[in-house]
Parts: C-alpha cells; structure tokens; sequence
C-alpha cells in the first residue's frame, strides 16, 4: 500500500508555509539573553535598535509565539525560488546499496546558489517597511552578500557589502554577481571607515578577515542616516526565516507518511541546521517524536564537539553584544589550508542551547573525506554541492552505511544548502591531490579561548 514516493516533491503554491516556525516557544526558558559588553546586563531593545531593523529586534526576542505570520510581500517574493525541491535521492541509495531512504532539500536552486535567500528576503522586506533608505553587511566567502544584493535589488534598497579583500579578489566572479544586482562591493579593510583606516595603519598588507568587515559594516550602519546592518546567520531571528526549510521538507514528506528517523544539518553559524530542524525538535520538545538530530562541522573549526559554552562576542572585533554560546573564542582563526567553509568560531544560541542539553548530537568530519562525500554525491544525483553542504552529505552517508551494515532500515533527511560553482578552487585543491585536513591542537584550541571575554558572566564557565 506503500505509495512510490517521486524523485522530486514540490509543494503548491496552496501548500506553502504561511508562517514561520519559531521552536523557543518550546525551549524551556529559550537560551541566555545577550548581554551589552558594556554594563554586562541583558541588551535591551534600545541597545540593538541603532543597528538592526526594528521587527528583527522583535524576532530576535520573542520566545513565546510558536508561530510568526510571514508578511504576504516576502511569501511572493519566495515564490520566485521556492518551494524548494524536496528530492528522495535514490542514485546515493543504490550506490550505497542501503537499506536506508534518504532525502534532501536542495537550497541552491537560485542565483545566489544557497539557503542564505530565506533571510535575506525577509531582512530586506523589513527594512524596507520600516522606511529605511540603505542597509549594510559583510561577506566572507560571498553567498550571503550575493543574497542580500538580490533581496535588496527586489525591495529598491541601495546595499554596500563589505567584502573580505582576499575572497574579492579570489571571487571575482561573486563580487561581480553582487555589483550586476546594484549593490556597492567595498573590499574590506576600506578607507571609508575608522575602523578600516585605523586596521590599514597598523597592516597596509592585511588580506582582511570577516571581524574587520564585519566592525565597517557596523560603523556604516551607525553613520549612515537611514541606514541598519544585517547578518546572514548565528541570530535568533534568522534561524526564524530558515525555518521555512524545515516547514515545507514536513509538508512534503507527510505527503507519503513520512517521518525521518535521522535529520542532518551542516553547522556554520547554525542557520540552515536550525531552520531544518526547527518544526521537528518543536514536536521532540514536546515530546512527539524521538527524530536523532545531528549537527555536522569542520574538524578545523569543531565549535560544538570542542568548544567552550561561554559568553562571547559575535565577531573577533569584540564589537557586537556577547551572546552564549559554543564557541573557539572571537580570535580563534581556523587554519589558513581550510577550504570547505563554516570557517565560524561560535554557534547560534538556539542551536547552542539544542546541543548542551542533549537535544542534538554533533559530529566533526576532516576536509577531504568531505570532498570525497561531495565527488560521490555529484556523480550520482548530479547536484554539484557547495563544500558547506558537503559536511551534511558525508555524515549522511556514514549514517546510510551504518544502517547497510547493521541491516536496518532507517529515514533520513538532510539539508543540500548549496552548489558549489564558486568553490571550484577548493575543488581544484581536491582534485590536484594538495588539500591538507589539518586539525587544530588542543594548544591551537587553547589560544582561541584566550580571548573569549573574562566578565562575570563567564566565571566558572571556562
Ligand atoms: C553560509 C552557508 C552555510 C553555513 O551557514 P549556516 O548559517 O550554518 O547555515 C552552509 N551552506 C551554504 C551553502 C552556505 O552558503
């Protein structure tokens, strides 16, 4: 009686999540407040309203609504990308020869190639409501800068994204994806900001790294009139607009009475892992399902299977309001021979908050058995993954074979964030046999939690 479930399962436009999933109003007293590094008390809404959009900050601090309505203008905006495919991914079973039945929701079918959309949207919208002229951010690798162009395009928003020099010079491609929807690329460290001269003076060389940007992209927002920052991942609130992942991967797999056994997500800042699972550890919360949920991260950057669940700041600028959470300390650099993404020291706080209490198990996985995961998947689904994605992909297939071995048949879902057309010199690195898996000591470790923040806050904790 088992209906044959399709290759492929798109929702209709009818079936489409009208809301968001926000799981803190099962989470049992949500997760510590941040705090201002200042006074070292809880950040009120007046502390973050000169740099974030005023319904964010709202988002951000509502742990009681379990469902958020999304706003009619960001649901026809999705509707120029979603629904996303929801893809039971048969070619990976057989060559696997698993007894398991795996699925994927494939994120990467837009222009910005990832899931980074689903917030980008949504953040754009709000500013663009609240009567805001510009907004600003920075980008690393530059999928959330591609994103956060596209969403700002869509809304009539100017954007100037700071990018890391070193990745706008290696990205020339991303940089140019970004200037052709009308946003302003500022390679980071810039002259137009203190924060960029005074880094300048001191490192006329500096390549720059993500804090620096992230500090010029802060001080834009505060100078600028009419202006507000926002950021692609880690916040409460954009795990808030992730969540339309998990909403419509549910939707569709109820379609064939489907409830996974093993949910898998890659874990950067927690974005796209927290918004998979969301709808799902809501029900686990209430205790209606017993679904294992797995983070997967870089054994180069391992901020949940070793780090420290401490009080830190958001960037390594030491600029940004403390937030609890896993993490390598803000100064923690992830070796410079690390390729694959989710280069980010700390962790959401809901996905933080998940793990310490047992909801959610972790698993590090080394670089090149990560691109060994993604050359497999490539070959037999067809879907080149972004190395970020990739993470998911191999913890997926260690899962599968499990089960071959053990003879059992188990569910899988896992989240496909992204392709990989701009990692290709990553995969250059794989394919020329140069890709290094160096896994930090715990001396590295140990100079990372040097400079997580000694407040009063943190006494005990490290
Ligand atoms: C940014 C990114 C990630 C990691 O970010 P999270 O916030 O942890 O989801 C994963 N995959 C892709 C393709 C990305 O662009």
């Amino acid at each position: 009686m088992a209906t044959k479930i399709p290759y492929k399962t798109y929702l209709t436009e009818e079936e489409m999540p009208r809301s968001w999933y926000n799981v803190k109003a099962h989470m049992k007293g949500a997760h510590d407040p941040f705090l201002n590094p200042a006074t070292g008390k809880p950040c009120t809404k007046e502390d973050l309203r000169a740099v974030f959009c005023d319904e964010c900050i709202d988002q951000e601090l509502n742990n009681t609504d379990e469902y958020i309505e999304i706003p009619e203008d960001i649901r026809n905006f999705y509707k120029t990308f979603r629904p996303s495919p929801l893809v039971r991914a048969y070619f990976l079973e057989r060559i696997l020869d698993t007894p398991a039945e795996i699925y994927y929701k494939f994120e990467g079918n837009n222009t910005s190639g990832s899931h980074k959309l689903n917030s980008a949207a949504a953040q754009a919208y709000y500013a663009k409501k609240q009567g805001l002229r510009s907004i600003t951010t920075e980008t690393g690798a530059g999928q959330w800068g591609t994103a956060l162009s596209m969403a700002a395009a869509f809304y009539g928003l100017q954007l100037d994204v700071f990018m890391v020099k070193v990745s706008s010079e290696q990205k020339p491609y991303r940089k140019e994806v970004i200037r052709t929807y009308g946003a302003n690329v500022i390679p980071s460290p810039s002259e137009t900001t203190e924060a960029g001269r005074r880094i300048l003076r001191e490192f006329p060389e500096t390549g720059g790294s993500l804090g620096c940007a992230i500090s010029e992209a802060v001080e834009k927002a505060q100078n600028t009139p009419s202006c507000r920052y926002v950021l692609g991942s880690v916040l409460d609130h954009v795990l808030l607009h992730q969540s339309i992942i998990g909403l419509e991967s549910k939707a569709a797999l109820e379609k064939y009475g489907v409830t996974p056994d093993v949910i898998i997500g890659c874990a950067g800042g927690g974005s796209n892992l927290g918004g998979l699972i969301s709808p799902y550890m809501g029900e686990r919360l209430q205790g209606k399902n017993q679904i294992e949920f797995v983070a997967v991260e870089p054994a180069s950057c391992p901020s949940l299977t070793r780090g420290k669940y401490a009080y830190d700041f958001c960037d390594s600028a030491k600029t940004t309001p403390l937030a609890k959470m896993y993490t390598l300390g803000c100064g923690f650099m992830p070796s410079p021979s690390h390729a694959g993404g989710l280069r980010y020291h700390g962790m959401s706080p809901i996905v933080s908050r998940l793990y310490h209490d047992g909801y959610l198990r972790a698993v590090s996985v080394k670089q090149s058995d990560v691109f060994d995961a993604a050359v497999l998947f490539a070959k037999c689904e067809g879907i080149l993954p972004a190395p970020e994605s990739a993470h998911a992909i191999r913890a997926t297939i260690d899962e599968a074979l499990k089960c071959r071995k053990e003879g059992r048949k188990k569910s899988i879902l896992f989240g496909l964030t992204g392709t990989g057309y701009f990692d290709l010199a990553a995969y250059k690195q794989y394919n020329d046999k140069t890709m290094n898996d160096y896994v930090p000591t715990d001396e590295d470790l140990r100079r990372g939690f040097e400079t997580i923040p000694k407040c009063a806050a943190n006494d005990g904790l490290l």
